[in-house]
């Protein structure tokens, strides 16, 4: 990598295996919430990061780059972390209040590599592109907030006994 340029299409193909590992895993979430709520949270949440990326498919296409060829380690890691807790949860709603913390992770690592994107993309005058990446920033900062108050809400106070 020798400039901003390359610098922002590495983010970009470490963004796009970000949200294929998560479009694996995020099932094995929905699976094993127990809340309703939480379920339903999860569930769109996989529809809106399939959503996600195809924006980086048609982003690459703009780009004339390739999408795939980068792993990102750090969402491998944060879906391994989540995996291992799933195997230790002994009750539902430990389950459910540690899936929304270990989900929290993900949702958090996104925001820091779309913002990121979003600023190389406009730095690098990509108008267009910094717009969608911004669109799916503003999705994973709604996630966060949607899991933050169903943790506040009551899925944590339940954790407690
Ligand atoms: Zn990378
Ligand atoms: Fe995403
Ligand atoms: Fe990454
Ligand atoms: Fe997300």
């Amino acid at each position: 990598m020798k400039n901003l340029n390359d610098l922002f299409e590495h983010q970009i193909k470490d963004l796009y295996s970000a949200e294929t590992q998560l479009i694996k895993a995020l099932p094995k979430m929905i699976k094993n919430s127990s809340d309703e709520k939480l379920k339903e949270a999860f569930k769109n949440h996989l529809e809106e990061t399939k959503n996600q990326k195809e924006r980086l498919e048609k982003i690459c296409k703009e780009l004339g780059i390739k999408p795939t060829g980068e792993k990102c380690k750090a969402m491998e890691g944060l879906i391994k972390e989540a995996e291992s807790f799933i195997e230790e949860a002994e009750d539902d709603s430990v389950m459910d209040a540690g899936l929304i913390a270990e989900a929290q992770r993900v949702e958090h690592y996104e925001i820091s590599g779309y913002g990121t994107a979003v600023r190389y993309a406009k730095e690098l005058g990509h108008k267009n592109i910094a717009a969608k990446l911004q669109e799916t920033l503003d999705e994973e900062y709604n996630a966060d907030n949607k899991l933050d108050k169903l943790a506040q809400g009551r899925l944590n106070k339940e954790a407690i006994a």
